[in-house]
């Protein structure tokens, strides 16, 4: 029966609007002919109802395949449908205050009308003006049965005419039908609303108004009433984009557009799905409001790692590269497609080059995706539907900003989004920094050459991941001041990623290591120096009562474990997302690299090529702060040999104490060894560590960098009971069953012990270097945070002891995640080249350290420094000014 309505519906209306066509267009111009269409179909799609006005909501972005007079009556569909009846609407809200008075006064017109809800300004009874979203009555039957009567046609159609299959309409309708009807639950709206809200906190000109959740229900969304210059305003002529200031461009509009949803996308990896113009209200000043969250999507951490690789090696024009990332994540592959892998692979890039490299000027998402759409079929293989989530947002927000400014250059646009969140350097920022390098540093220039063919990286971390461009190589270094191989010299804040915190060339380290030496240094032999440090630490560290010496953090995190599976007899670790535990296998899982997984419940991910697949999948990963990480070593304890992790992360340089008394309280109700890795923060963040600090004793503490006073040298320290599993039973059968081997020709050397126990030791006795140190990080973040509000950039400080990082993003993160995808860390790697050009060097890309060798002298060259790099990064347009 509902088929015959609809059909006779359908017949009916198409009658009605050809036989219009024809009389109205005759004897028309051109022009006068697209706007009847425009009417027509408009009044077509309304009197179908809401699923056909969704459609004509979408075709109404795609200025690409309409001409204007019909784009404009298409964009009626978008806020201006008409609105359900009089009764009706009084009905709705009386139901909603049928227990307590809520609303004072509502306005019976709506601001907005679409295809699903209406929207209404109100003011509550405590006076607060809200917009009140409204699902209209009778759209939820009327949705289900149209949805379902279209899916049956494309069905049939998709059966008999087998020209339409690769259009894959089948599938693309699906993801349609899950959209409509997941926009008919108002509650659903308002998480979704929050969510990205709290993404989007202190954002510089996006704004997303407050969901009332505690008022709202399925059928009614209660929110901030804000206020705007409609976007389709400004995309119909420049009557709307007069009233922006005109400061504000239509070239700028389109760069805020694009980054608010390419952050939504790429860095969050949960967005606003349906951003028309309909959608976004402006202000005066071009800030931008954003509405209507009914579509909203999300994208796992791997998906946005495979999107971001894959618009990356298109960049560097890698085109097989590139097709393979592409068919890896978007790509659900058929037998025919491997099968054929040499074909389509050719076919595959070409079009990758036609859309990226001939055509870029009119490039747009739904054309690639058209012609992918078109190959794949060739070979029974469709798109993912994560690809036709992204291109759903990306078709809408890129219809929306060639309408603003019909010369924008896409492609161009995207381009420099990816490639700010990408670690290396832009070609205009290398042709700057040659220039410059080549003038100071000619002799490092060479010395890179020299050892590029003979060291796997001519320095440190060029080895993986993170760049060193123009590494310089160094002759000296004492207190805070670095001098290189050309005689430059620069206040460092690198501090050789944290073993020197009295500075560079301590006196008292110095004449250790030359006593030490002169008494000829051993190795593997029971000496003074190594009993000295150790019971320095012991005395220290409040858990510490015995421990191990080794070479490195590394060494430290890899024994630590040992010796807790030994003690548990159990194999599974739990670790947090993003704590680095050095670089062995478990060390690296989900560590600073790569992560995966929902927020709440991270799943383990290998953090390079070689670690091998059973550690990965023997791991538990948590999430550092998030309560659910206590369920999830409640549900595995059985299992757990311990839990490590890093009581203060270096990457987020802040502490949650009562989290970690949750953890320490969970371990020790199931007996699981708690392991704080204190590499970075033993005697730095306070003599006794980030444990004397909350008053929390782990079973182990990993330490090194500082205790080695510079050279290598790492600990595990804690609990007799456990460390004892590294100690002989005197019978060697016993020992091979039950006992950790943890050898280490070096470890315990007399130099690295000399070394470290004086600094250790010079610690102890001036005691007021930490204080001295909390006080001058204090003044320099203040005085940082001057200069970024001066030039009203978006980059957040945060610092702790003598450690601070800067983020070039606007939203302070909570978890680690949060961290890793938002940041610009272009604009890190610029900058510390710029800070170069003033004598201040600093790491390309990790925490930065001040010792007490630094004076505010020293520290106010930084601040002075930073300010003239941040000014010239702006004039080059490295980062922005979001100054009113
Ligand atoms: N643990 C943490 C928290 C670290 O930051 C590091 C190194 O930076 C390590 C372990 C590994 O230490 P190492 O580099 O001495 O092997």
């Amino acid at each position: 029966m509902i088929y015959i309505k609809w059909l006779m519906l359908l017949v009916l209306n198409l009658i009605r609007h050809i036989f219009f066509y024809f009389i109205y267009t005759f004897n028309k111009s051109k022009i006068e002919v697209n706007h009847i269409r425009g009417k027509l179909l408009h009044s077509f799609f309304l009197s179908m109802g809401p699923v056909y006005i969704k459609i004509g909501q979408v075709l109404s972005t795609r200025s690409d395949l309409f001409p204007p007079e019909i784009i404009i009556w298409l964009q009626k569909l978008q806020d201006d449908v008409p609105s359900m009846k009089q009764v009706e609407f009084e009905r709705v809200i009386k139901q909603f205050q049928k227990h307590k008075k809520i609303i004072k006064e509502i306005s019976t017109t709506p601001v907005a009308s679409a295809s699903i809800a209406q929207v209404h300004r109100a003011i509550l009874v405590d006076g607060t003006i809200v917009a009140i979203k409204i699902v209209k009555n009778g759209v939820k039957s009327s949705l289900k049965t149209n949805l379902k009567i279209l899916s049956q046609i494309i069905f049939i159609s998709d059966f008999v005419m087998p020209k339409l299959r690769p259009l894959q309409l089948k599938t693309r309708f699906k993801d349609f039908e899950r959209l409509l009807l997941g926009q008919l639950d108002m509650n659903r709206e308002a998480n979704d609303m929050e969510g990205i809200r709290n993404n989007f906190e202190n954002h510089p000109f996006l704004y997303i108004p407050k969901p009332f959740k505690n008022l709202s229900n399925s059928n009614l969304l209660v929110m901030e009433y804000v206020e705007g210059i409609p976007g389709k305003k400004v995309v119909s002529g420049l009557s709307g984009l007069k009233s922006i200031d005109m400061d504000c461009t239509p070239s700028k509009l389109v760069y805020r557009l694009i980054e608010v949803l390419f952050t939504m996308i790429y860095m969050d990896g949960y967005f606003h799905a349906d951003p028309h113009p309909g959608n976004f209200l402006f202000t005066n000043k071009g800030k931008l409001n954003l509405l209507d969250f009914g579509i909203v999507e999300r994208l796992t951490e791997s998906e946005k790692w495979y999107l971001s690789s894959f618009y990356y090696a298109v960049i560097r024009k890698e085109w097989q590269i590139a097709l393979e990332r592409f068919t890896r994540c978007f790509v659900v592959a058929s037998k025919e497609l491997y099968d054929n892998w040499d074909i389509y692979k050719k076919e595959m890039i070409s079009c990758l080059r036609e859309h990226f490299e001939t055509v870029t000027n009119t490039w747009n998402t739904s054309e690639f995706t058209r012609s992918v759409v078109t190959i794949l079929t060739k070979y029974n293989a469709k798109e993912k539907t994560n690809w036709t989530k992204i291109e759903l947002a990306l078709v809408s927000i890129e219809g929306f900003i060639t309408q603003i400014d019909p010369s924008v250059d896409l492609w161009e646009l995207s381009k420099k989004f990816n490639e700010r969140y990408s670690l290396y350097l832009s070609d205009k920022l290398k042709i700057i920094f040659d220039k410059h390098h080549h003038e100071t540093i000619p002799l490092s220039l060479k010395l890179e050459k020299e050892a590029d063919n003979i060291l796997v990286a001519p320095t440190h971390l060029h080895r993986y991941f993170l760049p060193a461009h123009y590494p310089l190589f160094f002759k000296e270094a004492k207190g805070c001041i670095l001098v290189d191989v050309d005689g430059n010299e620069y206040v460092e804040l690198h501090g050789g990623y944290g073993p020197y915190i009295l500075g560079y060339g301590h006196h008292v380290v110095k004449d250790a290591i030359a006593e030490a030496s002169k008494l000829g240094s051993v190795c593997a032999l029971g000496n003074l120096y190594e009993i000295k440090l150790m019971k320095l630490i012991v005395d220290a560290i409040p858990s510490a009562q015995k421990g191990i010496f080794c070479n490195s953090g590394t060494e430290g995190c890899h024994i630590a474990i040992s010796l807790c599976k030994a003690f548990t007899k159990k194999d599974v670790v739990a670790k947090c997302e993003g704590h680095y535990h050095g670089f062995s296998d478990q060390g690296t899982v989900s560590s600073w690299f790569r992560v995966d997984g929902e927020l709440d419940d991270p799943i383990p991910i290998a953090g390079s090529a070689g670690v091998s697949k059973s550690i990965v999948s023997k791991t538990v990963v948590l999430q550092y702060g998030h309560p659910k990480s206590v369920e999830k070593i409640i549900n595995n304890a059985d299992k757990l040999a311990c839990v490590i992790l890093e009581p203060m992360p270096a990457s987020m340089l802040s502490y949650d104490k009562k989290w970690l008394i949750s953890i320490h309280d969970v371990c020790s109700k199931y007996k699981i060894p708690l392991v704080f890795d204190e590499v970075v923060t033993g005697f730095r963040i306070g003599y006794g560590g980030v444990q004397e600090l909350v008053g929390i004793n782990p079973d182990l503490t990993v330490l090194g960098k500082i205790i080695g006073g510079g050279l290598p040298c790492g600990a595990v320290v804690g609990c007799s009971k456990i460390i004892d599993m590294a100690k002989s039973t005197l019978d060697a059968f016993r020992d091979w069953e039950t006992k950790v081997f943890t050898g280490g020709t070096l470890s315990g050397n007399t130099l690295s012990c000399a070394a470290g126990a004086a600094q250790v030791n010079y610690l102890r006795k001036n005691m007021d270097i930490y204080e001295r140190l909390d006080n001058n990080m204090k003044w320099l973040m203040n005085e940082l945070k001057n200069v970024i509000n001066k030039h009203g950039i978006i980059c957040k400080v945060n610092g702790v002891g003598s450690l601070f990082t800067l983020n070039f993003r606007f939203r302070k993160p909570k978890y680690y995640r949060e961290k890793f995808s938002g940041s610009n860390f272009k604009a890190n790697v610029a900058l510390a080249y710029y800070m170069r050009k003033y004598n201040i060097y600093m790491a390309e890309l990790h925490t930065y350290f001040i010792s007490a060798a630094h004076t505010l002298e020293h520290l106010q060259k930084v601040v002075e420094s930073f300010d003239l790099s941040i000014e010239i990064m702006l004039n080059e347009g490295i980062i922005n000014s979001y100054k009113n």
